[in-house]
């Protein structure tokens, strides 16, 4: 198969816990059934405010979160039903690169150490060839192997989070997940890094999931993009297509706030009212309906499903149907 991770009817919900004796009192909904497919070597990224599900959505995918529901194909392999022995096997072909590398990096732990553990763990290589294995990897993020004794708090937080990617790369994955990797770095230093992620996904032929709060960022990164509101795909498109042509009101309001850099385009900013709603409560019908500008009296009762507009281009919204 083309694809590397088939993804259908995924929902994760999180019990609601009210009360002295925390009955359960409802869900929340923060993976709401998504269905969608990452091509290999492809860059899929997946996008929304803080609270839409994306995070959930990208520990799920990997398992380190239990879904409440669904099925996730990875590399052919049915990996929701799988036990625990048997994903361990798959583990090192799926890692994470989380957005603040501080917190990610043992502050006691060496770069040597810390680069070393992967390797540990699944029992490869001697003593010396960890050693290696671990000048290697410093040298394919561009890192010292001079460096090789520090501690993360003596490194910059662009470094530190090439030390994250080269430990997530120690055990030749097929997929990353990146959650929101350039987020807490200096404008200056994020160019750096997706330049770099860019390179590695070349040179090991990766598949990313990049996850972002805003669509400047997936704007030059990504070959796919989904667009996500309180737990569910709102938009999903080729990326060209979704930036020249979005449907949704969401993502056409997200989209008037990246900055174009022709001044001979007109671009207005759309300003939503409101914030993102709790997901607890989640609004009825379309779940964007209490702040989008087109909202007619259909979109507060009856929920939108994905509908398919060609074959790059997925939305959900009654103004299509
Ligand atoms: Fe807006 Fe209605 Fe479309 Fe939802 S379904 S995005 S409320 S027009
Ligand atoms: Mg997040």
């Amino acid at each position: 198969s083309p694809n590397l991770l088939e993804v259908q009817g995924l929902k994760t919900y999180f019990p609601i816990k009210t009360g002295l004796l925390q009955r359960e009192s409802g869900s929340v909904k923060a993976v709401d059934d998504l269905s969608f497919f990452v091509k290999k070597g492809e860059t899929f990224g997946l996008v929304g405010e803080s609270g839409c599900g994306k995070s959930t959505t990208g520990r799920s995918l990997l398992r380190l979160i239990e879904p409440t529901n669904g099925k996730v194909m990875f590399d052919g392999q049915d990996i929701t039903s799988m036990s625990e022995k048997e994903l361990r096997r798959i583990r090192k072909d799926m890692q994470i690169v989380f957005q603040d590398p501080f917190a990610s990096l043992n502050p006691r732990h060496t770069v040597r150490k810390i680069l070393e553990e992967p390797f540990i763990v699944h029992g490869i290589g001697s003593k010396e060839d960890r050693l290696d294995r671990v000048l290697k990897l410093m040298e394919h993020v561009g890192l010292n192997p001079s460096q090789l004794n520090r501690y993360p708090h003596q490194f910059s937080g662009g470094q530190r989070q090439r030390i994250v990617i080269a430990r997530a790369l120690a055990l030749n994955p097929k997929l990353i997940v990146a959650d929101e990797p350039v987020s807490a770095l200096d404008v200056s230093i994020q160019s750096q890094i997706l330049n770099l992620l860019k390179q590695l996904q070349r040179q090991f032929q990766l598949t990313f999931i990049f996850i972002a709060h805003d669509l400047s960022v997936v704007k030059h990164f990504c070959d796919r993009v989904a667009v996500m509101y309180l737990g569910r795909i709102v938009e999903l498109a080729e990326k060209r297509e979704l930036y020249s042509n979005p449907k949704h009101p969401y993502t056409q309001a997200l989209l008037s706030a990246v900055p174009v850099p022709d001044p001979f385009v007109k671009s207005e900013r759309i300003i939503l009212e409101g914030d993102v709603p709790n997901p607890a409560k989640a609004p009825q019908g379309c779940a964007f309906h209490t702040r989008c500008p087109s909202a007619s009296e259909r979109c507060r009762t009856e929920r939108p499903g994905l509908l398919q507009l060609s074959e790059q281009h997925q939305v959900a919204c009654h103004l299509y149907s």
